[in-house]
């Protein structure tokens, strides 16, 4: 029988075990070391910035983010509200409130439009703005950053962007995670590229990269003795972990292409199919690295439900996945402010799919998914 077609399986260079191999030559086994460094220094040559700091993962890049931001017990933080988990939790740990914003359509972003107006009734029931503001890019898909980064600026709000699902994305040219204040990456084992477990946070200059890597090394002050003014986090990326990075940086233009095929590939075999749309760059401005190739469908031309989808293709042994289900839908967070006008993240969610999107999958593979996917909705 043919191999599961899985969601997004890591997809190895071959060169990771050479960069193993010299962890282990210089016994750099050990967070922090060469292979830190030079990973860093990569992940900033590609993303055109100066500072960024290799961490032991995505949600660790952003609880420091927000650490950074000075987030503390009684603040508010906006946050998109249809995303993973990892965008919330890092809020709940500094003892702070998330207020969930809904998305638009065309990004599945966060909607600027309701951005302000939850910053304009943030400070009229609390008597202060939020603290800090987390837009993601869903799938990869850029957010309408410009519009968000406006509205942040004429409040005075920093901007810590969740570019977990989105390195190699683009808006206008720019690299998703470069502007906010702070940038978070997440280099899990099924992201775009991977360290095993691992994450980054992308820094305005020197002095709070610097002031990261103390957060994320237990907060030691620069004395003889251990003596700490703060508390601190065990958060630095290992040794051993950021050589798989530096051999994974060195594809990660090609993974990002491929991944774009892949989706170009999906696009032209699903078009066909009126109950089906490929969720797409809506405009030239954006260039998603499409992580994940998602579909929605349209309840009014077909009775196939994502969930009876995704069953039938397993059955196929293909994996596929429901889209986020929104932080507002979430019993964790149920008391959180929302702000909505019709609930688009809940109607994405209902007829939304991911597709299977690593970057190993064969051309076969993708024709093969297409083919049940046109066999189960044709029924
Ligand atoms: C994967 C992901 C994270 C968390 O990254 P980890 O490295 O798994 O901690 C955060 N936000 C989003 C949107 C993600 O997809």
């Amino acid at each position: 029988m043919r191999e599961r077609i899985l969601l997004s399986r890591c997809h190895m260079s071959g060169n990771e075990q050479k960069w193993i191999d010299k962890a282990f030559e210089g016994d750099w086994i050990v967070p922090l070391g060469p292979n830190v460094d030079e990973f860093e220094h990569r992940l900033g040559e590609y993303l055109g910035v100066d500072n960024v700091v290799a961490l032991s993962a995505g949600t660790a890049a952003l609880h420091l983010g927000l650490v950074m931001l000075d987030v503390k017990p009684g603040d508010e933080v906006i946050c998109q509200s249809m995303t993973f988990a990892a965008s919330a939790n890092p809020v709940k740990y500094l003892g702070a409130r998330p207020v969930f914003i809904d998305s638009e359509r065309e990004t599945w972003n966060m909607s600027p439009e309701l951005l302000e107006e939850a910053i304009i009734g943030r400070k009229k029931a609390t008597g202060r703005y939020p603290k800090a503001i987390i837009p993601v890019y869903l799938y990869g898909m850029p957010a309408r950053i410009d519009e968000i980064m406006e509205i942040a600026d004429r409040y005075n709000i920093p901007v810590l962007e969740d570019a977990a699902e989105a390195l190699g994305s683009e808006y206008k040219g720019h690299k998703c995670g470069t502007f906010g204040r702070y940038g978070a990456l997440s280099f899990n084992g099924n992201k775009i590229i991977t360290t095993s477990g691992g994450g980054a946070l992308i820094c305005p200059d020197r002095e709070s990269a610097d002031r990261v890597k103390f957060y994320a090394t237990q907060a030691r002050e620069n004395r003889p003795y251990y003596y700490h003014e703060t508390i601190g986090y065990n958060y630095r990326l290992s040794n051993v972990s950021a050589g798989i990075g530096c051999a994974q940086a060195e594809v990660l233009p090609d993974r990002v292409e491929r991944r774009r095929e892949i989706h170009r590939r999906y696009a032209d075999g699903l078009n066909d199919i009126p109950c089906v749309t490929v969720h797409s760059d809506p405009s030239s401005d954006m260039r998603s690295n499409y992580w994940l190739t998602t579909i929605l469908l349209d309840p009014e031309k077909t009775v196939v439900t994502p969930d009876e989808l995704r069953i039938a293709l397993n059955a196929e042994n293909i994996e596929t996945r429901l889209l986020w289900r929104p932080m507002s839908m979430q019993p964790v967070f149920a008391d959180a402010p929302f702000y909505t006008r019709d609930d688009v993240g809940r109607d994405l969610f209902d007829r939304g799919l991911c597709l299977p999107s690593g970057s190993c999958l064969t051309d076969e593979d993708i024709d093969t998914v297409i083919n049940c996917i046109k066999a189960t909705l044709a029924q």
